[in-house]
């Protein structure tokens, strides 16, 4: 006897609803995906329990005839799309026809609709995929969907539903998700009658972002759009202070639809790139218009995965963008805090790179430390700023239009230091110091090997070693950048970082030169005087990101005078 039996189309649909109903999060997202694509500008959604007991969606789209109606909840049933050709370049959110048939076959399912020039609507009630009723009702011009009891006749599934306030956020996630690709269209959220979001359409999607992200968040966002043949990239980006552990705060859509894509992740971090620490996700929402026909969307069940015809082309443009959207700025201290909305946050400062004052970099001399002295202002940011003083020996004071400015002293040397190793490593001119005492240094016997394997990179930075015999190694010269540091940890340090290091050779050679800047850097502690100051700031100004030191941690910090005055109580 054959033990193979086909499953019967009652079963098989509820198997294959598993694939794209997951949760009440997932019932939104495709009923609103199909209010979308009816045209609908208003879209109400209204949830009980989280949505584990009702979804209802409610549209003013151009609804469906009695006959669309019977069919709709037909396995591939769909307006959207007529044969395989049209798979190719799909403009509408839905096209496989399986939504409505999945949600049918697990739940108990009402829909009423009307178009608009038909005289009285329809209502359709399926449960658990058998058709109860049609009946003709009178209802306003679109579309209401409800479901009840999601997933009520599969209790394998039903199993696995959090509890209300779980579902309920995701459910919330979803609904924001899909409400920032579709700024034109107003939509509503409630749970228990209780209003959640509420977006009505605006020219500016700010007031949207802020509902969704925070004022905070959403105010000090800076946007960016460039077009490119065939694609355009607009981003709204959010401080790199205000970085995540988790990408869940990163939004990325494709033509409107939003999807969770490393790609473009891994492209919105390279070009946040040095101002983000290790390991942290932005807060930004990305928008790639892109011709239909370069990107398949037919690659995942509940098509929230897409795939790219040139991956590496739109990779660069994304970061170029990203990269440009933000420039250099300095952000306020009450940013990096994340102050709860209330206190009014000043724009940040725009800084202009551009105007610089020239001095010799004669930097580091011994000098009359401490001794306080005004040498007038410095040109490094858009308006004149004015160095003050340096405080408990780590931070530089300079006074600026809209606020105090506060410099790290050993992140703004770093930064420097490590733009001048790379800036030589690139030309091939790195200035070369003959130490006039070669240094023995006794490395592990790892140490050596790693030495004598990847030395290479080292020997291009302008350190030279020598074998010495044992587990030691004479070192004869050092880049001139780096004559003040104390090779003896750095370059045990150095070998350690050759030997973990894994992929390109810039990258490799980025993470020695940033190690080697930041050991020779000045250190907090170090008395300056105000001319060092000075001519440290100048060569930062000369940096290409003069805003993060190479492990990403911030330079500068603003406090503004309005934050000023409202610590001192002269404004309330
Ligand atoms: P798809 O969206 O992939 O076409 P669905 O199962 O989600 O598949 O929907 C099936 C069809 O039902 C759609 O193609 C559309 O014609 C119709 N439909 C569904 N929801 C609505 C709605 N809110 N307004 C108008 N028509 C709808
Ligand atoms: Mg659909």
């Amino acid at each position: 006897m054959s033990k193979i039996r086909i499953l019967s189309e009652n079963v098989a649909v509820r198997i294959a609803a598993g694939e794209v109903i997951e949760r009440p999060g997932s019932v939104v997202r495709e009923l609103v995906d199909n209010s979308i694509d009816a045209g609908a500008t208003r879209v109400a959604v209204r949830i009980e329990r989280g949505g584990k007991s009702l979804i209802k969606v409610i549209d003013n789209g151009v609804g469906m005839s009695r006959d669309d109606l019977l069919l709709c909840t037909e396995r591939h049933a769909t307006s959207k799309i007529h044969d395989a050709e049209d798979l190719t370049a799909i403009n509408s959110l839905g096209f496989r026809g399986e939504a409505l048939a999945s949600i049918a076959a697990v739940s108990r399912l009402s829909i009423t609709t009307r178009q608009r020039d038909d005289l009285v609507g329809n209502r359709l009630i399926v449960f658990g995929g058998n058709i109860q009723k049609v009946e003709e009702v009178g209802t306003p011009e679109g579309t209401v969907v409800e479901v009840r009891d999601l997933f009520y006749n599969v209790p394998a599934r039903k199993k696995f539903l959090r509890s209300p306030g779980v579902e309920l956020n995701n459910v919330v996630d979803v609904f924001a998700r899909l409400s920032l690709g579709f700024e034109s269209i107003h939509f509503s959220l409630e749970n228990e009658q209780k209003t959640i979001l509420n977006l009505p359409p605006l020219p500016e999607l700010i007031p949207r972002l802020a509902a969704i992200l925070g004022r905070t968040t959403a105010e000090q966002m800076a946007f960016v759009s460039r077009n490119f043949p065939g694609t355009r990239v607009k981003a709204y980006l959010a401080p790199p202070d205000l970085a995540r552990t988790r990408p869940d705060r990163l939004f990325v859509y494709v033509n409107r639809r939003n999807v969770r894509d490393k790609l473009v992740n891994k492209a919105v971090i390279e070009g946040y790139g040095g101002r983000l620490m290790k390991g942290v996700y932005p807060q930004a929402v990305v928008f790639i218009e892109i011709d239909a026909g370069l990107v398949d969307i037919n690659v995942h069940p509940a098509k929230q995965e897409v795939r790219f015809q040139d991956p590496g082309a739109l990779f660069k443009k994304i970061m170029q963008t990203v990269d440009e959207g933000l420039g250099n700025k300095i952000y306020s201290h009450a940013i990096a805090e994340q102050a709860n909305d209330g206190g009014e946050i000043s724009e940040p400062i725009q800084m202009n790179w551009g105007a610089l004052a020239t001095s010799t970099p004669a930097f580091i001399s011994g000098s009359e430390a401490g001794v306080f002295k005004d040498h007038g202002p410095v040109q490094i940011f858009e308006e004149e700023v004015r160095v003050v003083g340096q405080l408990r020996n780590m931070y530089i004071l300079c006074e600026g239009k809209d606020g105090l400015i506060i410099v790290d002293q050993h992140a703004a040397h770093e930064r420097v230091l490590y733009e001048s190793l790379m800036e030589g490593i690139r030309k091939g001119g790195l200035e070369i110091q003959r130490l006039l005492l070669p240094k023995t240094i006794e490395l592990g016997i790892g140490e050596k090997r790693v030495l004598e394997e990847k030395g290479q990179t080292l020997a291009d930075l302008g350190v030279e070693i020598e074998d010495f015999g044992g587990q030691a190694v004479l070192l004869r010269c050092v880049p001139s950048l780096l004559g003040n540091a104390d090779w003896e940890t750095l370059l045990p340090e150095l070998v350690s970082a050759l030997e973990q290091g894994r992929g390109e050779r810039d990258v490799l050679m980025g993470e020695v030169a940033s190690l080697m800047a930041c050991h020779a850097a000045i250190r907090a502690g170090y008395p300056m005087s105000v001319e060092e100051m000075q001519t440290l700031l100048d060569q930062l100004s000369l940096a290409s990101l003069p805003t993060n030191c190479p492990h990403g941690r911030p330079i500068f910090r603003k406090i503004t005078y309005y934050e000023l005055e409202k610590m001192f109580k002269r404004v309330v």
